[in-house]
């Protein structure tokens, strides 16, 4: 567009569809981790408080049964080498050149919906899926990862 025709209506257009299309990776995200931890209820985020960080960005915590059961125990910052257990095909293809199977994928995803605007996309864990003493320091985030799974039988676990 030449710039004597910028229009601040055209900017926000934009940041309104990143928006919707940030927002829109939820479900996908929760898709495949629900293929990989079927037994899963919740994706545990939590924020940084940490002074080297200027923002309260997510990190990884677990992911979690309905009442709080741990069902695998994630890498904060993504770095593990374990990878998440594997995805169809289907979904993989979804994830573009990141790959599903990779705690640092998932967070730098989480981080960067995240990051289109803070502190709208994700919601508080509920209560009876938290941990003794979380609600005291820090309050943990939970994606929930619903069965969304078309074919029955796909999926026992659900
Ligand atoms: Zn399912």
């Amino acid at each position: 567009m030449p710039l004597n025709k910028a229009t601040v209506s055209a900017f926000d257009d934009a940041l309104a569809k990143l928006a919707t299309a940030a927002r829109a990776l939820i479900p996908m995200i929760a898709e495949t981790l629900h293929a990989q931890f079927p037994t899963g209820a919740y994706l545990v985020l939590t924020r940084s408080k940490d002074p080297g960080h200027a923002d309260d960005v997510l990190f990884l915590n677990s992911v979690r049964d309905a009442s709080g059961g741990i069902v695998c125990w994630l890498d904060p910052s993504g770095g593990a080498l374990d990878p998440l257990p594997a995805v169809p095909p289907e979904i993989a293809a979804r994830w573009g050149d990141s790959d599903p199977r990779s705690q640092r994928d998932l967070l730098d995803l989480l981080q960067a919906v995240d990051a289109v605007d803070r502190y709208t996309f994700f919601d508080w864990l509920p209560d009876e899926a938290r941990r003794p003493g979380e609600s005291d320091y820090r309050e943990p985030i939970g994606v929930p990862l619903p069965c969304q799974c078309r074919v029955s039988g796909e999926c026992a676990p659900c």
